[in-house]
């Protein structure tokens, strides 16, 4: 498909400041970062701890506003919290005191939403999902897996253009956080949402993402962007394959280096 020259990004960060203020004092969180997203582009997000990852988020979510300069989402500069937003976390937060079919129906019924074509599409996507035989249980009948993909299948039912995901498998282990990644790399790419994935794993990072941004730390800056592709893979490799690639060990190095010249 052409790419259309026409359309805004679907992101836009021009010269974003952020400062935080606190009574102990000021903390410069972002500095001067700029750069746009295309629609329907994958971007992981690394970097060290406390260098402005989620704070990125935040200001995507329209939970925070920046200190100056602009974040635009559709050309459109973010004025607060929008339906077209989507948020998953590391803890998956499903309430235990619902089923997993009524933790997906939240989300609708907080907003209002029409409940009899909500339940038609909760139903659907769990099914997609693989846990259409789980709809009746509780979360805690749930592998972590299991449970990120109702987590995933909450925030998509909202139907969101733009997902952010803010380390969304650090809690599970390793073989899970493997598979779960490259199941739900696959389910946002095959419907074409743009994605920014915050993770401190590089090759979760790379295996997953069109472009890998790499932040630098005090304050939070642009270190390098690297754009990802692995021309001796036909297709586009899964989470697993694209570990296997020549490419692969390439961007590792590099990126592992732009992260440790800050400790
Ligand atoms: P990361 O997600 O990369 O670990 P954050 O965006 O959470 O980094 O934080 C960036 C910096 O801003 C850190 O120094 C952190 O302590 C500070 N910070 C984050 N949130 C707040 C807040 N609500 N108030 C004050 N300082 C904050
Ligand atoms: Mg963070």
């Amino acid at each position: 498909m052409p790419a259309d020259t026409t359309a805004p990004p679907a992101i836009e960060f021009r010269d974003v400041h952020l400062r935080y203020f606190t009574d102990k004092g000021e903390t410069h969180a972002i500095s001067s970062v700029s750069f746009t997203v295309r629609k329907g582009e994958f971007i992981s997000l690394v970097g060290q701890s406390g260098c402005g990852k989620s704070t990125m988020l935040s200001l995507l979510a329209g939970l925070i506003a920046p200190t100056s300069g602009e974040v635009l989402i559709n050309g459109r500069p973010v004025t607060g919290p929008s339906q077209e937003v989507g948020f998953m976390l590391q803890q998956d937060s499903l309430f235990e005191w619902r089923t997993i079919l009524d933790n997906v129906l939240l989300g609708p019924e907080i907003r209002g939403m029409d409940m009899i074509a909500a339940r038609y599409r909760a139903e659907r996507i769990l099914k997609n999902y693989g846990l259409g035989q789980f709809m009746d249980h509780r979360p805690s009948e749930l592998s972590g897996g299991m449970r990120q993909r109702a987590a995933l299948a909450r925030t998509m039912c909202m139907e969101p253009e733009l997902l952010l995901l803010d380390e969304p498998f650090s809690a599970l282990d390793f073989q899970t956080r493997l598979s779960i990644a490259d199941e739900i790399g696959g389910i946002i790419r095959s419907e074409g949402k743009t994605a920014i994935l915050v993770t401190h794993d590089i090759p979760e990072a790379i295996a997953m993402a069109d472009r890998v941004i790499v932040l630098a730390p005090r304050p939070g800056r642009l270190r390098a962007i690297h754009e990802i592709s692995f021309p001796s893979a036909e297709t586009r490799p899964g989470a697993f394959d694209a570990r296997e690639t020549p490419e692969f060990q390439g961007y590792f190095n590099r990126i592992w280096e732009e992260m440790e010249d800050h400790v």
